[in-house]
């Protein structure tokens, strides 16, 4: 069966770090005879300066056309001080939006090769793996209204609306204790029930879709105690969800535990599956152009690309450990070495990964 992959590089370090997920994709497409059919396009920065629009109706096209999408990131200087509707950004926004990629996974694990480029003690993040399941086409990052107007003072005011419907939540609900069942049993929900009425529908409706997934043991935090708890004893969780802006934060931070923003993976899904796989990190345009940049994260969204989308764990698993045994080796771009190490280039990593997938 083909497969169709759409391969959107986008600005800054994108390129350099999706050419070498390519690879990957390329190397267990002919290893393991999967019959998989890449195209090209764009979106973000780049696809203004061609296309004039961050998510040009071209790519949408291409972008319907496919079974699962491979982004590196968008964003840079050089488009933040055009129109809001050109930023690189809205062309991230607008594509989630439209192929409707409701459930994000962001899993944060620490290798333990890497345990000693963690800010915090070895012996809190060691052995460190939590998914957080981030809702992403609703809540304050798209409800309307939302604007900068004059108020009555004729001072100006900035608003958004914070708002979740209940088949919205109930729908995240299920795929985060799906996803728990998988793993360890535990989910813990996130909200700010004590102030924000949106979110004590989101506990109500959560606590509803509890009663259908009894093995799962169900927790509630606040989403403040939720960022201490995260840096004091990060292992207590396996999967939390949450809504839009506090699983923006969160995730990051959770990220940061695990010493670098290069390492972490994302996949953003649909109901049927379709994916939109991307690194964590942006598009570094402090180092872009350098081939100074860790592609492992992208490698490891590629890796969720075929564990989520095709179904194919295995194909997975092959990549997880190719870049495994690679940093076993010791080879470390930058933004992992840590004292007396000497840094490789994006280029080296890929060729190693490559490597240790043709072994
Ligand atoms: P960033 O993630 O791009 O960079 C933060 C820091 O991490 C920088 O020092 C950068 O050099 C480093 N870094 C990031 N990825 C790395 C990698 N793979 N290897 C080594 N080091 C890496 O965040 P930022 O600086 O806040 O944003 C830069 C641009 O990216 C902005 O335009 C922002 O809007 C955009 N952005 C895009 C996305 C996305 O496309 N999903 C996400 C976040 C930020």
């Amino acid at each position: 069966m083909s497969r169709k992959i759409l391969v959107l590089p986008g600005d800054g370090i994108g390129p350099e770090i999706v050419g070498q997920a390519v690879r990957v994709i390329e190397t267990v497409n002919e290893k393991y005879g999967l019959d998989l059919e890449l195209s090209h396009g764009l979106l973000g920065g780049c696809a203004t300066d061609e296309l004039g629009s961050p998510y040009p109706d071209e790519t949408s096209r291409q972008a319907a056309a496919v079974d699962a999408i491979l982004l590196g990131a968008v964003g840079g200087p050089k488009w933040d001080d055009g129109p809001r509707e050109l930023r690189p950004e809205r062309g991230l926004l607008a594509i989630r939006k439209e192929l409707q990629l409701f459930a994000n996974f962001r899993p944060a694990m620490l290798y333990p090769q890497l345990a000693g480029a963690s800010t915090l003690k070895p012996e809190v993040v060691a052995g460190l793996d939590i998914l957080i399941v981030r809702e992403l086409t609703g809540g304050i990052y798209f409800g309307e209204p939302r604007g900068i107007r004059e108020n009555a003072d004729g001072d100006r005011e900035g608003y958004n609306t914070y708002i979740y419907s209940e088949p919205e939540v109930r729908r995240i609900a299920h795929v985060a204790f799906q996803a728990a069942q998988k793993r360890g049993k535990k989910l813990c929900s996130v909200d700010k029930s004590n102030v924000l009425e949106a979110t004590v529908l989101w506990k109500e409706v959560v606590n509803q879709v509890a009663a259908e997934y009894p093995d799962v043991e169900l927790s509630h935090m606040y989403v403040d105690n939720a960022a201490m708890q995260l840096v004091r004893a990060p292992k207590q969780f396996d999967v939390i969800v949450t809504g839009n802006m506090f699983g923006d934060i969160l995730s990051d931070c959770a990220s940061m535990l695990t010493g670098s923003i290069g390492m972490l993976p994302s996949a953003s899904l649909n109901a049927d599956n379709k994916g939109l796989y991307e690194p964590v990190h942006g598009s570094a345009p402090d180092i872009a152009g350098q081939g100074a940049a860790n592609p492992l994260a992208t490698i490891l969204s590629a890796a969720m690309m075929f564990r989520y989308s095709f179904g194919l764990g295995e194909i997975a698993a092959a990549i997880e450990s190719a870049v495994a045994a690679v940093l076993d080796d010791g080879l470390r771009t930058a933004d992992i070495v840590t004292e007396g190490e000497t840094p490789v280039s994006t280029q080296q990593v890929g060729d190693a990964v490559l490597d240790k997938l043709s072994s």
